[in-house]
């Protein structure tokens, strides 16, 4: 499989550089040359399949021959290791549970699998990679656990002093090895800035071989259509396809489960939920594209007021926001609303949702009527719960509790290094000056 850039689909490239480089010099986004058909029958017989098999032959078609398929059967078993339930809430309402992995959020599917493609990729090379990234929380515990311990390469996270909850922290400052930890002091912005910087200085890239580990590389995408089907062999048997409530940001999930349709997978229907960071929304509604600064929310991590993921869509559908419409349905609701719902999940159904998933709570509550009697909807539970432990104390009166997998996490030592917000700084620290 070759991949192009959505600025120019004429010109192709091969996974290594499509995975290694993240970007295309052109500032587009990648996308496969094709989306792979999966074989008749495959569908059908997804109930005797178990998710780690989904995940390789969906795999196998888009990375084979480039990476051998034994290779993608070793990195998915290895990166695939969590389940992805869905929990039935009342009638027709399920939730599909994405936060069983180590840093209990959907990020780690996509994180882990990037992390073993891009170690294999490199794995010529004498030189080790650098990866670099800058996070407000989420992001960064997901790559830093997503690439623990993986082979040739070496992960530096810039993360704002303060601005992190306690729990993203332990996560982002306590894995060691090839993980190490900068806390800047300074706003995530800050973080950002240092870290563009970085990607254009010469003195650097002469002394490493870096790479980002950006949410918009395809290596993250694909994998997150893995549990779109996996969720299909656990509807009721005998239902109608399902419909996926898919809680926005930057559009990177619900992308993913397009591909998985556009594979083959039966769905009725896809809605994005977004908080008020509406700019697709009002697209789809009708009106122009107007990306928009970010608005804070409660549901922080869909705070995007420019999706990177739309050209991607764009991409999909041709151009054509008649076509969009056809396939995907969305809309936009506040924080107070947010709120109400958490409690209504909770008080009626003792089920504690996590902002995100509540906004999708939402959405399918406003649009089931739409469909068909019957039809399944499948929300999905992007984070746990305890990764909001905040505002879900404050809304539900109830703090989450801390799973088992975690609590050893609160008791290790915070591990990072403290620098200003100035480049010079962190040239310093690289160079080995500090
Ligand atoms: C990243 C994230 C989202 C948004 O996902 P996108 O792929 O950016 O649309 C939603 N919920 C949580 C908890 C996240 O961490």
């Amino acid at each position: 499989m070759r991949f192009y850039s959505t600025r120019n689909p004429s010109i192709t490239f091969d996974p290594a550089m499509a995975i290694l480089r993240s970007l295309p010099e052109d500032n587009g986004l990648f996308m496969p040359e094709r989306i792979p058909l999966m074989p008749e029958g495959f569908f059908a017989d997804i109930r005797s399949m178990q998710l780690p098999e989904i995940a390789y032959e969906v795999a196998v078609r888009y990375f084979s021959p480039e990476i051998p398929a034994e290779v993608i059967r070793t990195i998915v078993d290895d990166a695939v290791n969590f389940p992805v339930p869905v929990k039935h809430i009342h009638a027709d309402t399920h939730v599909l549970e994405l936060f069983h992995g180590p840093t209990l959020a959907f990020k780690d599917m996509g994180a882990r699998f990037m992390a073993r493609l891009m170690s294999w990729l490199n794995r010529n090379e004498a030189e080790k990679l650098t990866v670099l990234v800058a996070t407000s929380g989420d992001t960064g515990s997901a790559v830093a656990s997503g690439f623990y311990g993986v082979e040739g390469i070496e992960v530096v996270i810039l993360y704002p002093s303060g601005k992190v909850s306690p729990l993203q922290e332990k996560q982002l400052t306590t894995n060691g090895g090839n993980i190490r930890a900068l806390e800047i002091q300074g706003s995530f912005d800050d973080c950002q800035r240092i870290v563009k910087t970085a990607f254009l200085d010469k003195e650097l890239n002469t002394r490493y071989r870096l790479t980002s580990a950006n949410s918009i590389n395809i290596a993250r995408l694909i994998p997150q259509s893995f549990y779109y089907i996996d969720a299909l062999r656990q509807v009721p048997e005998g239902s109608i396809p399902p419909v996926f409530v898919v809680p926005s940001g930057n559009f990177g999930n619900l992308t993913a489960g397009l591909l998985a349709q556009r594979s083959g997978m039966p769905a009725s229907g896809f809605i994005a939920a977004t908080n008020r960071n509406d700019a697709v929304v009002r697209y789809l509604s009708g009106e122009d594209y107007q990306p928009h600064e970010t608005i804070a929310t409660i549901s922080n991590a869909m705070d995007v007021g420019n999706p990177s993921n739309f050209v991607r869509l764009l991409d999909m559908f041709g151009n054509e926001r008649a076509q969009m419409q056809h396939a995907l349905q969305a809309c936009t609701f506040d924080d107070e609303a947010t709120r109400s719902a958490m409690r209504e999940c909770y008080s009626q159904y003792g089920y504690m949702l996590d902002p995100h998933a509540a906004v999708g709570w939402l959405a399918w509550a406003q649009l089931q009527s739409g469909f068909q009697n019957g039809t399944p909807g499948l929300i999905l539970e992007t984070a746990h719960p305890v990764k909001f432990s905040e505002v879900v104390e404050e809304t539900l009166g109830v703090k989450p509790e801390i799973p088992e997998s975690l609590l050893s996490i609160m008791s290790r030592e915070k591990q990072a290094s403290l620098l200003s917000s100035n480049y010079s700084d962190f040239l310093d620290w690289m160079m080995g000056k500090r």
